[in-house]
């Protein structure tokens, strides 16, 4: 089995470089191939010479995954890829180009453990975490394939980021790593569905990307109904996490909250939000459900306005975030569960 070298960072490509009887700066010229100039192979690599450009090819691989499927919305611009990965597993990535931001959404995990309820990922099941190769690879691949870096990653792709804690934060790393892939570390978010002792220890760290959290109800009763995790970690543990992040990061969390029709977007709930949100600095963004599974609608534009009015009093910015391509099934999850496996 060859060495990937995708995933490794600046220092563990010294040590690869060395192992094969190089100097050590030649692994900062890979770092800078890699992730800088996004290269497919090492026969591009004009500066490390034919014979060591041979030699890497034997020893070295550079792809963790194939593209199996790219589903192109005309409607929004909007790419979704479908990866598939050494061992077969199916995963997910949606590149959304908007008013000058390139975004790239991306997986943490084949498939997701927690099971929320409207969620496509969830019915899926869980199959494995990514490593660190394997999340860095979704972007240095959508770069190949759109000519272009994003300008913005959001970790809202497949799983919960924060159940593969260490992979997901070497990951944003190496994205954010000037020298690299370069996104800006304030242009990188990770979203969790609540997983309060994650948030906690992503504080202590100091970490220096965003939060969001997927709320999707402030009514504790009716999250656990959604969203399973939610018996383990309720509404005034997670909110207390977020606080402390909030307060010792310094920064604003995001409150994502998916509308669903005539389940969470009445007045009451409103008013359960905007009592949770005036207790800590914050976002909130509202993103109407993008249909997957059975038993869940989007709200009309017009429920979905007056959702946003009832918070009005709130001092924090809320906004609509309509998701883009629903003619290409890009709520995460739904084209691997189409594909019928992950
Ligand atoms: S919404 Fe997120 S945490 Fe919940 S099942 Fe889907 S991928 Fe997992």
């Amino acid at each position: 089995m060859k060495n990937k070298l995708v995933g490794l960072n600046r220092a563990e490509l010294e040590l690869f470089a060395e192992s094969i009887g190089e100097k050590r700066f030649r692994g900062r010229q890979l770092f800078s191939w890699i992730y800088a100039k996004h290269a497919a192979s090492f026969e591009v690599m004009s500066d490390l010479g034919r014979e060591l450009r041979r030699k890497l090819a034997e020893e070295a691989g550079l792809e963790w995954m194939t593209l199996e499927q790219r589903a192109a919305s005309p409607e929004s611009g909007s790419v979704k890829y479908l990866f598939r990965l050494e061992d077969g597993a199916l995963i997910e990535a949606v590149y959304i180009p908007e008013s000058g931001r390139r975004t790239l959404c991306i997986s943490s995990q084949v498939g997701c453990a927690l099971g929320c309820a409207f969620c496509a990922t969830g019915a899926l099941g869980f199959r494995r975490n990514l490593t660190t190769g394997e999340i860095a690879d979704q972007v240095l691949q959508a770069a190949r394939e759109t000519g272009e870096m994003p300008t913005n990653i959001v970790f809202m792709g497949m799983g919960e980021p924060f159940l593969n804690y260490e992979a997901v934060t070497a990951a944003a790393g190496l994205i954010n790593n000037p020298d690299g892939i370069a996104v800006g570390h304030r242009h990188i978010v990770i979203s969790t569905v609540g997983i309060t002792p994650a948030i906690l220890r992503f504080a202590d760290e100091g970490q220096p990307f965003r939060l969001a959290v997927s709320l999707h109800s402030a009514i504790d009763a009716k999250r656990r109904q959604i969203v399973p995790i939610a018996k383990r970690y309720p509404l005034p543990e997670l909110l207390n996490a977020v606080k402390y992040y909030a307060k010792k990061a310094r920064r604003r969390p995001t409150f994502e909250y998916v509308l669903l029709a005539g389940f969470n977007d009445g007045e009451e709930d409103a008013d359960a939000l905007r009592r949770l949100a005036a207790e800590v600095p914050c976002k909130v963004n509202l993103i109407p459900y993008n249909p997957a599974l059975p038993g869940f609608e989007r709200p009309d534009e017009a429920s979905v306005t007056r959702f946003a009015t009832w918070l009005s009093p709130l001092h924090a910015p809320v906004s609509i975030r309509w998701s883009k391509g629903t003619d290409i099934n890009a709520a995460c999850g739904q084209l691997a569960g189409r594909e019928g496996r992950i």
